[in-house]
């Protein structure tokens, strides 16, 4: 770190990873004047919003919500600017416009420590700015933090992880198209008012549907859950004999892993 910096952010997604980050810093770094910082999408679920309000009671200060100008320029705005083309993980426009650009236009020019809950047991990086004023730390990847570690902070703290973990394995928005089918599945039981919301956004006939080559629509019909539950339940079983696990933790893991999870939005799912 140089003399130069000013601030200390901690981006906050909502997930597991980051959350644990910031409870990680605070208890570690107590020195640091973090700024804890959630970008609102406002197409979060709510059990994000009531685990956002768990992690502030720990924390002791508020998280600061970006929302720059949603109230004008939100996701259903720019999906009118994008000529109703759904983002998808090769065109992720959202991250771009709900997430980095106003996350961006938050830190300004300032040089600015940005805190991401990049694990030591993973392979990515994490969001990486175009703008040199704003330096990425990774202090879970440097103290060696691990997934069981980083489940036994949240366990500790008493903040717990968030619920949606219990049939989702990524935060964000709540047609986030990272989702399994599994997980829409589990949309479509939790929540299906959001799922019939997340519906109204397709155009099959224009070929604009959120899964790839099947509408939520087809999805959601009782015959094809039934398959795509005893298809997850048979990923499940391959990824626990794979993964070979010997703790508690590490079993709890094996049954909630996303083995997608390195393909994820690096923004968001953190
Ligand atoms: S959570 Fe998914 S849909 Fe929402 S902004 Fe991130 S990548 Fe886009």
């Amino acid at each position: 770190m140089t003399d130069q910096i000013t601030r200390h952010v901690c981006l906050i997604s909502g997930g597991k990873d980051s959350t644990a980050l910031a409870i990680y810093m605070r208890d570690h770094h107590p020195e640091i004047e973090m700024e804890y910082v959630f970008n609102d999408t406002h197409k979060e679920l709510d059990e994000t919003y009531e685990f956002l309000t768990r992690v502030e009671a720990y924390l002791g200060k508020p998280i600061i919500r970006l929302t720059s100008d949603l109230a004008e320029r939100g996701f259903d705005h720019w999906l009118q600017m994008y000529g109703g083309f759904l983002p998808s993980p090769s065109v992720r426009w959202c991250t771009r416009k709900l997430k980095i650009e106003p996350f961006e236009e938050y830190i300004g020019d300032a040089a600015v420590c940005l805190y991401i809950g990049i694990r030591a047991d993973e392979h990515r990086e994490g969001y990486i700015s175009n703008k040199p004023n704003i330096i990425p730390q990774y202090p879970f990847k440097d103290a060696g933090i691990t997934k069981d570690d980083v489940i036994r902070i949240l366990e500790e703290s008493g903040v717990g992880m968030p619920s949606y973990y219990e049939w989702r394995t990524r935060s964000g928005c709540y047609f986030c198209f990272f989702q399994r089918k599994a997980e829409w599945a589990g949309l479509l039981q939790n929540h299906p008012d959001l799922y019939e919301q997340a519906m109204a956004y397709e155009k099959p006939e224009e070929g604009y549907t959120w899964v790839q080559k099947e509408s939520l629509q087809e999805l959601a019909r009782p015959a094809r859950i039934e398959i795509i539950r005893a298809d997850e339940a048979k990923r499940k079983i391959q990824e626990a004999k794979r993964r070979k696990p010997k703790t508690l933790a590490a079993m709890f893991d094996a049954d909630t892993e996303d083995p997608d999870e390195s393909v994820g939005c690096l923004m968001c799912h953190l």
